[in-house]
């Protein structure tokens, strides 16, 4: 098999089958169907000063980079894709690629080192953001500056409540006042989201997460619908700042990519079983779930996701703080951890670590569900609800 051109308007496999080789690739000189990981900082020039090969120096570009960007964007249906050496590296490069003035739109609920940036460093940039709940249309477009606002930033499912925001609703709204549409589809990932068929311009992916899945890579994604001069604007931010992944780390990632498809199915199985026993505990008050019918997202999930409502869910623990707290610490085999997406199961008390202004309640305990057993998993995390309410 051999990769499918990159202007090929239908790709003649799926988009597992090509994830899980890679594209086709192989080393052209050994036949290996690995092909080795690129290490060189800078390239030959040709003998006439000019540089054919299409590679010059380490920073804006290197090949194994280029690899992965080419599976993540046949995954994410865009037009190019761009690795960054983090989830925020890359998110801070769509954010910077706006003009000092302009105004950005973003939910109330959303990854907390990314809102704690957009509420102190955006101004810096002569940036200003206002916080909705963007899983309100209506809200979200009263908050629209006509003139003024050029980008609405979404993230859907959204930590750690996992609100659902409607992808095209939004890509409509923006649209209609000539701003962009930039998604964090971090846990949704492109198995069972893919925002630039919805509508969106732009997709982000904190690829630490469940794109790589083997809590070994910290790294970011974005994926465009086209490359305009907007684009091109972000590919510069990370050629001036140096903000491109490393070689190793690319490698690893396109390593994970091979078996996403796989791992999150079988890590959104495992949440949704979860989610349904402990729908029941008398220990835990509420289950946020997308795929739980209780859950206000549920119906929008359900049409917007497909195939799977994601590896993440929360419990409210009965007894506050204290008790959601005392249950994390008597766990044996969750991953008292933060992060999320790898292929073992982590459990955090989430308000700990996103400080003021965080919309998350403090009796909740965010789980991310891996590959293990679902027995053992709902096991472990029971026996710490029950011993820590004695
Ligand atoms: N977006 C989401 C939804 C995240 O969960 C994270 C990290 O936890 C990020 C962005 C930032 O990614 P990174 O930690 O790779 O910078």
């Amino acid at each position: 098999m051999t990769a499918t051109p990159p202007d090929s308007p239908r790709p003649r496999w799926s988009r597992r089958t090509l994830a899980a080789q890679a594209m086709g690739r192989h080393d052209a000189a050994t036949g290996a169907i690995v092909p080795p990981i690129h290490v060189a900082t800078t390239y030959l020039r040709d003998p006439d000063n000019q540089y054919r090969s299409g590679f010059v120096y380490g920073r804006p570009d290197n090949a194994t980079v280029r690899e992965a960007e080419t599976v993540l964007a046949m995954l994410e249906e865009a037009d190019a894709a761009l690795l960054f050496s983090s989830g925020m590296a890359a998110a801070t490069s769509v954010f910077m690629a706006l003009s000092p003035g302009d105004h950005i739109v973003a939910p109330t609920v959303m990854y907390w080192a990314l809102r704690k940036w957009l509420t102190t460093d955006a101004a810096h940039w002569g940036l200003e953001a206002s916080f909705v709940d963007l899983s309100d249309l209506d809200a979200a477009r009263a908050a629209i500056r006509p003139g003024k606002t050029r980008l609405i930033w979404a993230e859907t499912p959204s930590n750690p409540l996992w609100t659902i925001s409607d992808i095209a609703g939004l890509a409509a709204l923006a649209h209609g006042v000539g701003a962009r549409l930039a998604v964090d589809s971090t846990v949704a990932t492109p198995v069972f989201t893919r925002p630039l068929t919805l509508g969106a311009d732009i997709v982000m992916h904190a690829a630490t997460k469940a794109l790589n899945g083997h809590s070994d890579v910290v790294a970011g994604a974005l994926a465009t619908a086209k490359k305009d001069d907007f684009w091109a604007r972000v590919e510069n931010n990370r050629r001036m700042l140096g903000c491109i992944l490393g070689p190793f780390e690319a490698y690893l990632l396109m390593r994970g990519l091979r078996t996403l498809d796989l791992r999150v199915r079988a890590a959104s199985a495992n949440a949704l079983e979860l989610a349904r026993r402990f729908a029941n505990h008398p220990h835990v008050h509420d289950v946020l779930y997308p795929g739980l019918e209780s859950h206000p997202g549920h119906a929008l999930a359900a049409r917007q996701m497909q195939g799977g409502f994601s590896h993440m869910l929360s419990i409210r623990v009965r007894g506050g703080e204290q008790a959601a707290v005392a249950a994390a610490a008597k766990i044996e085999l969750w991953k008292r951890a933060t992060s999320l997406g790898g292929v073992e199961s982590l459990i955090e008390h989430r308000a700990s670590i996103e400080g003021p202004g965080s919309p998350c309640p403090p009796d909740l305990l965010r789980l991310s569900a891996g590959i293990e057993d679902a027995d053992d998993l709902y096991a472990d995390l029971d026996g710490a609800l029950r011993a820590a309410h004695g």
